[in-house]
């Protein structure tokens, strides 16, 4: 595993794309720009806050964009095949989207649910790189091709 995966800063790499911006790029990761896709990866990369299929469903219908359930997952499952989106489970088992794609770890509040993203400064994203070379030696027969940290707590909202 190479450490020399150099992490940018950018915080939002593509948050402002415009919607013709954002149908080129599904474009390019072979998907038609359909207006549910380009809702779906808009709320997805502005919202940035990791939402389950229901979640991500009554956000929509909020902008008005009134899609089944059914057709939310599709989309999503599509743009996860292509690249646009990595789906997770979270501590709780309940299936989670992002359309961060840049290295970068979790914050979960134990409290309310919520996901917040986290990037490491460099020296910190060498320190899990170290950890998890580690830990593929210690487990003979692994081959770990990434590592991210999921990390509980307390949000300042529930705390406060
Ligand atoms: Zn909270
Ligand atoms: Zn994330």
């Amino acid at each position: 595993m190479s450490a020399s995966n150099q992490s940018t800063h950018a915080e939002s790499p593509a948050g402002a794309a415009s919607p013709d911006a954002l149908a080129a790029e599904i474009r390019a990761h072979g998907l038609r720009p359909t207006p549910a896709r380009i809702a779906i990866l808009t709320h997805l990369r502005e919202a940035r806050d990791h939402p389950t299929v229901d979640g991500l469903r009554a956000a929509l219908r909020e902008h008005h964009h009134d899609l089944g359930q059914a057709t939310v997952y599709q989309n999503l499952e599509r743009l996860t095949d292509a690249g646009l989106v990595a789906r997770f489970l979270d501590g709780a088992g309940l299936l989670r989207f992002d359309a961060n794609r840049t290295r970068h770890h979790h914050l979960l509040c134990t409290v309310c649910g919520r996901i917040t993203d986290v990037t490491l400064e460099p020296g910190e994203a060498r320190s899990v790189d170290r950890l998890a070379a580690g830990v593929s030696e210690k487990k003979q027969g692994w081959a770990i091709a990434e590592s991210q940290l999921e990390m509980r707590g307390v949000c300042p909202s529930c705390r406060g």
